[in-house]
């Protein structure tokens, strides 16, 4: 599953930082919360919808 364009509650766009917040925090290992900042995305709404996202097409892809 693709993670959302935008974010659910408010509505600002927020899945063009999901390569790299995934990126940082998964490869370069950083915290979550500060990628977070500096991206811009500072309302807990759309926070939660980068934090809680999981990419699903890895875990589904190889039963295809
Ligand atoms: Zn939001």
């Amino acid at each position: 599953m693709m993670i959302p364009v935008r974010c659910f509650t408010c509505g600002k766009v927020v899945g063009e930082h999901w390569e790299e917040f995934k990126q940082r925090t998964k490869e370069d290992d950083e915290n979550p919360a500060e990628v977070l900042d500096e991206l811009g995305v500072e309302r807990p709404c759309c926070r939660r919808m980068l934090v809680s996202h999981k990419d699903l097409v890895d875990i589904v892809a190889p039963y295809q």
